[in-house]
């Protein structure tokens, strides 16, 4: 049987951000992903989004962790050659009686301590974006946009240097309690037995299986899950017909049909919110060309020039959520040893937008779960179990 101190499962952008973060802390990791390469799940199917922190419920862990994850993830990308953008996003009112809701996202942002929101008038929003059409909009100046994989690459780098290892192709099957910790069944081409002390997981959308699987933890502290596909439409042909992001106001389950724009320049529309149901037979991240008429309808009300037919359908992600249609939008989960009384175990759960922006500061808010001491958080914005 291997022996090894720490098994993070899962190796999407959250996974290998703790895996470098307690590599740093100088213990010993081996990453499991199941899939043949890194970043395959969720970590590659979103709106590459540096989000500045503006929506969340001031207090929860998505607003305490994506503001000082923004931060930091802004000065890792710089460090390590991340190629990423500031490249700022309006919030766009269409109809005056959105008007408040600017006014009241504004202060939301603010009590969450993202205070560089300013006011855009119509005039000079339509100004700056020729085909946009707005009656008022805030501007987010430390809103950006961020290569997801050059991103990955670089944590999987930097905890390898720092001797961490990476098993693809590793799917974790089961595991059981021990006196010392856990012993794991990994399944894949080449079955094995891992002991580790410490066990973070990091599954994604898969952490619910890994929760049940582990024997002695009370499925009481797994959550129900619920899943809402997000899906995108490209251009099919031209330019982004924008310089910045263009959101509109939210919606429920979402951030709305927004643009975002690549690192390339291109535009895409997305993710809308498509809930669903049973997926035993696996999650189908095909496009429904159907739902462009939708996508037309909602572009449209903020580019009124969006041509017939220029909509293709592009990807999807799907959005592992704690909280289905009509309820209120659940936080992100660390489940730590206080929440469940198994040492040395932390589950993640429902680590949807913005975990890409908060990677570093969801990985700083593990090791904290696990004893060490922050780097990103400070004690009294600590992340503990919720
Ligand atoms: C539509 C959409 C748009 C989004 N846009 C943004 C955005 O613009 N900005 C932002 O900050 N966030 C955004 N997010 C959220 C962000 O993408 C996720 O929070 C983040 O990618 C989650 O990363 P992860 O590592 O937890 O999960 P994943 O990337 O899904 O990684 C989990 C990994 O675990 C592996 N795995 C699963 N089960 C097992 C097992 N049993 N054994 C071994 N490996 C296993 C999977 O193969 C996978 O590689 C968006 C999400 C969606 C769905």
């Amino acid at each position: 049987m291997e022996q090894v101190e720490c098994v993070v499962v899962g190796a999407g952008v959250v996974g290998l951000a703790v895996a470098r973060r307690l590599a740093r802390a100088g213990r010993e990791v081996i990453v499991l992903e199941a899939e043949e390469a890194i970043g395959t799940g969720t970590s590659s199917r979103n709106s590459e989004v540096i989000h500045a922190g503006i929506y969340y419920p001031t207090g929860s862990l998505r607003a305490r962790l994506c503001v000082p994850g923004r931060d930091a993830l802004y000065d890792y990308c710089t460090g390590h050659g991340v190629e990423h953008r500031r490249i700022g996003k309006l919030i766009v009112a269409t109809e005056e009686e959105q008007l408040p809701k600017l006014a009241a996202i504004r202060a939301q942002a603010a009590a969450n301590g993202v205070t560089d929101l300013t006011e855009i008038d119509a005039t000079t929003a339509m100004r700056w974006e020729p085909n946009l059409r707005t009656v008022g909009a805030l501007l987010s100046p430390s809103t950006g946009i961020i290569d997801s994989h050059g991103l990955m690459l670089a944590l999987l780098g930097d905890a390898e240097d720092l001797g961490a290892m990476l098993a693809l192709l590793s799917p974790l099957e089961r595991s059981h309690r021990t006196a010392a910790g856990f012993e794991l069944e990994v399944g894949g081409a080449e079955p094995m037995r891992i002991a580790c002390s410490t066990l973070v997981n990091a599954a994604g959308l898969g952490a619910w299986a890994v929760a049940r699987g582990l024997e002695g933890l009370d499925v009481a502290h797994v959550p129900p899950r619920v899943l809402a596909k997000g899906n995108y439409y490209a251009l099919a042909a031209g330019r982004s017909p924008f310089s910045r992001l263009v959101y509109p106001v939210p919606v429920e389950g979402g951030l709305g049909v927004h643009l975002t724009l690549d690192l390339g320049g291109q535009a895409r529309f997305g993710p809308d919110v498509e809930w669903l149901g049973d997926v035993n037979g696996g999650i189908d991240y095909a496009v429904d060309p159907a739902r462009a008429d939708s996508f037309y309808d909602a572009v449209r009300a903020y580019w009124p020039g969006l041509p017939d037919n220029a909509l293709v359908p592009a990807y999807s992600g799907v959005r592992p959520k704690l909280s289905g249609p009509g309820q209120p939008q659940a936080d992100f989960l660390i489940q730590g040893p206080g929440a469940h009384g198994m040492a040395g175990l932390v589950n993640l759960f429902g680590i949807e937008s913005p975990g890409l922006t908060s990677c570093l500061a969801i990985a700083d808010a593990v090791a904290m779960e696990l004893g060490e001491a922050p780097e990103i958080l400070n004690h009294s914005r600590g992340a503990q179990g919720s």
